[in-house]
């Protein structure tokens, strides 16, 4: 079959590869939609973040041999360990992620366990089932952040995260939302999915501020611009200086969460929301265009926010 392959630092190419193997617990997935990740255009660049040769994909749908519509949490667990027995999977002591630390869905077929797979409702689109996977990042960080109706919410970074957390904070009843981005188009795209206002850099005073670009100057942001007792949700992994002035935790209360992906009741909750989601910020491309688009994306490329390649 056909996979678009991570070969060496900065590279993916298509290639023909071995067709997936299933374990007696596991189920072949005929994909249909694998969405590019900021995490992956990243961790091509960087070493330390994926191995070579790897198929990566883990935001992703398609079918069973059975011809069920499915999506499929990408989080790997143990079930066993401490952490999976309080219910979350994704802190999971032994946790590996499809697409990471075995074959993902740039391919036209992967093997993922049963328990994994999340059926679709009916009449789903595709171009949604894509993006189910950011949504439930979103759903967590929300939740994390005690689910607050009628707070004013930032948004730091109009990549997939952002804009799905923005998307989240609308929907979930924020007072309001402001979005930030040094991209004119991805601050249009904010602008498309209701933010109240938009700027090149956050400014003004919030409840609650979503990083979803994760470098010293938005961890700076995301803490400088809360009230006292504030949160601040990191989801971006862009870098490891902190950046922030550590004393306003103290005299101001504020509070930095890191937010990293999903329970499986947040997953499924994310099938739930992706029907009537605005997905106007979501591009799709054939598997055989995947190592133009990704290349694209990687060296700088601020458009589509959101690829799928659909195989
Ligand atoms: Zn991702
Ligand atoms: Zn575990």
């Amino acid at each position: 079959m056909r996979a678009l392959v991570f070969t060496a630092p900065s590279v993916v190419e298509l290639h023909e590869v071995d067709e997936p193997t299933a374990r007696p617990d596991e189920v072949i997935v005929q994909v249909a939609a694998a969405g590019i990740c900021g995490s992956e255009l990243h961790g091509v660049r960087t070493p330390g973040f994926r191995t070579p040769p790897l198929v990566m994909g883990h935001e992703f749908a398609g079918t069973t041999p059975d011809g069920r519509r499915v999506a499929v949490n990408p989080i790997l667990s143990c079930d066993c360990c401490d952490l999976c027995a309080r219910g979350q999977r994704q802190l999971c002591r032994e946790r590996a992620i499809v697409g990471v630390h075995r074959p993902g869905a740039f391919a036209e077929r992967v093997a993922v366990p049963r328990s994994s797979i999340h059926e679709l409702p009916d009449g789903l689109s595709w171009t949604a089932a894509g993006v189910i996977e950011p949504i439930a990042n979103a759903v967590h960080a929300w939740n994390l952040a005690g689910a607050p109706a009628g707070v004013r919410v930032g948004v730091i970074g109009c990549g997939a995260i952002g804009l799905v957390c923005l998307q989240l904070a609308k929907l979930r009843g924020a007072a309001t939302v402001v979005a930030a981005d040094p991209s004119p188009s991805r601050r249009a795209q904010a602008e498309a999915l209701g933010a109240d206002a938009v700027a090149e850099r956050l400014t003004g005073e919030f409840d609650l501020i979503f990083d979803a670009v994760g470098v010293p100057v938005t961890h700076h942001d995301s803490v400088a611009l809360l009230r006292p007792g504030g949160t601040a949700l990191w989801l971006g992994l862009g870098s490891a200086e902190a950046g922030i002035d550590s004393t306003e935790l103290v005299r101001a209360e504020k509070r930095v969460l890191g937010s990293f992906a999903y329970s499986d009741a947040e997953f499924a909750e994310a099938v739930t929301l992706a029907e009537g989601w605005d997905t106007g910020w979501v591009g799709s491309f054939p598997l055989d265009d995947g190592a133009r688009v990704f290349t694209g994306l990687m060296n700088g490329g601020s458009e589509p926010v959101k690829a799928l390649l659909t195989p």
